[in-house]
């Protein structure tokens, strides 16, 4: 396989100024002295990698990177002028409503950035503990309005299953969340990870058929207000999905730079340390793998149908010189009516999406390994 190009990078940012129960990415409280030799250790990995290619998407996430100083985001954006930005890039920067105001916002814009995304999660104060996420309705609503007149390009979390939300509590925060009319909307069902403080209380997680119903519920409500369902979790106006995830999910090559970040480069995945200290150390990359052309295509199709289109059989044809239906047994799902298909793709059913697991599962575990002797 040859090299494939690089259209995206991901840069983390480890530092929140607090600490949600639920979290489970790469994160320390910030500290002024520890976020200038991050800078730095950053800045040596960014010049040490990146090869000059034109980036079409770049993401800031963290973490909590508008938590950063004025003075530390001028650090950073110094190191990300070094970047070649495409005519048509897409650059995201992460945002707590906390730290949004004038300065930080026409910062941003000053610096190329042209889609946020914020955090919510909910406008329901009762889950403030539970979450331990400072939640105030109001201040919400004028923080991403305050962002619409800089940005039309935004992104807003919403996040369900939480502890004892009734149904009713749910369809009030997605009603709530449409109001706002940002151009995207990404959901996620509330998971209790080891080493998360949910977890050390004992917290569980919602029954998987009110998770079901939530689902459906959030799908409904955002379908029928203009909002394309255009990937598992994720929603937005036409033209608005995110480029950057869709790199992701169509299992191309992105640089990631930072702690905790994970790559995929030269078609090697790679993760970075989790440590700040030992990535300021310059200790960097805990794994890296080389994919070979099976682990490649199972990965497209993992990936893939994550998308509501599913997989382009075109598109599979061009990249891999094979078509998808030779390399797994897609005639039987189809006929199993677990798959359907049209003219140009194959994707799962609108009904099946909530145990889409389940599905890839299968058609992973159908993959011809002989598809190279026909
Ligand atoms: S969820 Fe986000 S804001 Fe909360 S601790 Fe994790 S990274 Fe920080």
């Amino acid at each position: 396989m040859q090299n494939p190009s690089l259209k995206s990078a991901y840069i983390h940012v480890p530092f929140c100024k607090n600490i949600c129960s639920y979290c489970d990415f790469c994160k320390n409280y910030y500290n002024e002295k520890i976020v200038l030799s991050y800078l730095e250790a950053l800045e040596d990995e960014i010049k040490e990698n990146y090869k000059g290619d034109a980036l079409e998407t770049l993401y800031v996430g963290g973490g909590t990177p508008s938590c950063l100083s004025i003075k530390e985001l001028d650090i950073l954006f110094k190191i990300i002028s070094k970047f070649n930005l495409s005519e048509n890039y897409e650059f995201t920067f992460e945002c707590n409503y906390e730290d949004i105001n004038d300065t930080l916002l026409r910062k941003l814009k000053e610096n190329n950035v042209n889609r946020i995304s914020i955090g919510l999660q909910t406008f329901n104060k009762k889950f403030k503990d539970v979450l331990k996420r400072n939640i105030d309705k109001q201040e919400m609503i004028k923080k991403v309005n305050l962002a619409k007149k800089y940005f039309n390009n935004i992104n807003i979390d919403l996040m369900y299953a939480l502890g004892n939300q009734s149904l009713k509590d749910l369809k009030q925060d997605v009603l709530d969340f449409i109001s706002l009319k940002v151009s995207h909307i990404s959901t996620y069902s509330l998971i209790v990870e080891e080493n998360t403080k949910l977890f050390l209380n004992k917290i569980e997680e919602v029954d998987e058929d009110t998770q079901g119903k939530m689902y459906n519920l959030i799908n409904n409500i955002l379908t029928s207000n203009g909002y394309k369902h255009y990937e598992i979790s994720n929603f937005s106006l036409p033209g608005f999905e995110s480029k950057h995830n869709l790199t992701y999910w169509n299992n191309e090559n992105y640089y990631g730079f930072g702690a905790g970040a994970s790559g995929f480069v030269s078609n090697v995945r790679y993760d970075n340390t989790r440590s700040v200290f030992n990535y300021i150390k310059g200790r960097r990359k805990i794994y890296e793998e080389k994919i070979d052309k099976n682990q490649m295509i199972k990965d497209e199709v993992m990936l893939g149908f994550r998308k509501i289109n599913g997989i382009d059989k075109l598109a599979f044809l061009n990249k891999y010189g094979i078509s998808i239906d030779k390399v797994f047994n897609t005639e039987s799902l189809i006929k199993e009516g677990l798959l359907e298909e049209n003219k140009t793709s194959i994707f799962i059913p609108l009904k099946y999406l909530f145990v889409s697991n389940e599905i890839i599962l299968k058609v992973i575990s159908s993959y011809n390994l002989n598809y190279n002797k026909k």
